[in-house]
């Protein structure tokens, strides 16, 4: 079936069978309940339902894409082909897996939304822009990674050449393994304001973080010229708490 690329959508489809096969060498079990966001035309999802899912959940935004993928997946009984933007649909199942190579405009809003899920996904196999997946694994915070790290531990599996898609994209991606901690870091409740926390101190990475941590009249004691992208996430989540006292 011939469908219309859509570059608003963010549409570049991975063609190589190299690249495919190793990111569903990265499903370690069958019988799971899997959540596939922007499959397009379905090339990952082929290979996936191969994995014998016990449920398998598709989100693609566009609807001719849809169509085509309620033609080629109807069939299987354990496949749900839904017509949604993944930042408004309501995500309130448990996961074992979320697999997905998404536009990379939405990356960081797409991980906080399974973050923020009642449930988070036990396992998840994302691929991003290079430059993001670098963010991610980086040792030092960012406001990116400050967030993910308290729920998830990130392995850059491997990296994938821009040539590997159709049409082929500006940047490299690269794919990443996330795995469930045993135990998060931060606990639910605290979320939200975590969240504005870290958004607060990362927009004014440059200062001290002594000085930001003034502004909000909190006095802890730290080295002067101490970066919050310095700190180790535990201190951060230290730091946090004591804010909030
Ligand atoms: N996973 C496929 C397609 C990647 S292109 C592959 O690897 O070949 C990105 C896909 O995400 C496109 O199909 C696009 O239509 C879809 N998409 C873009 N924004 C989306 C959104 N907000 N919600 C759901 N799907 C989206």
């Amino acid at each position: 079936m011939h469908v219309k690329l859509r570059k608003k959508y963010g549409q570049n489809f991975l063609i190589d069978k190299n690249i495919i096969d190793k990111i569903i060498n990265l499903i370690n079990y069958n019988k799971i309940n899997i959540l596939e966001i922007g499959p397009g035309d379905g090339k990952l999802t082929n290979k996936i339902v191969n994995k014998k899912p016990k449920n398998l959940d598709l989100i693609e935004i566009d609807k001719d894409l849809v169509d085509c993928l309620r033609y080629k997946f109807g069939i299987y009984k354990f496949v749900n082909v839904i017509n949604a933007n993944v930042l408004k649909y309501n995500l309130n199942k448990k996961y074992d897996l979320v697999i997905s190579n998404l536009p990379y405009n939405i990356s960081s809003q797409v991980l906080v939304k399974l973050v923020l899920m009642d449930v988070i996904p036990k396992e998840m196999i994302l691929m991003f822009q290079r430059e993001f997946a670098i963010k991610l694994t980086d040792k030092k915070l960012n406001a990116i990674n400050s967030i993910i790290n308290c729920f998830y531990k990130i392995n850059i599996k491997f990296h994938v050449s821009k040539n590997c898609f159709k049409p082929i994209p500006k940047v490299d991606s690269s794919v990443l393994k996330f795995e469930k901690l045993d135990k998060s870091l931060i606990k639910k409740s605290e979320i939200e304001s975590f969240i504005e926390f870290k958004r607060y101190l990362f927009s004014y990475k440059r200062k001290s973080l002594k000085n930001l941590l003034k502004k909000l009249k909190i006095n802890i004691t730290l080295d002067k010229d101490i970066r919050a992208e310095s700190l180790r996430l535990n201190d951060l989540i230290k730091i946090f708490r004591e804010a909030k006292l």
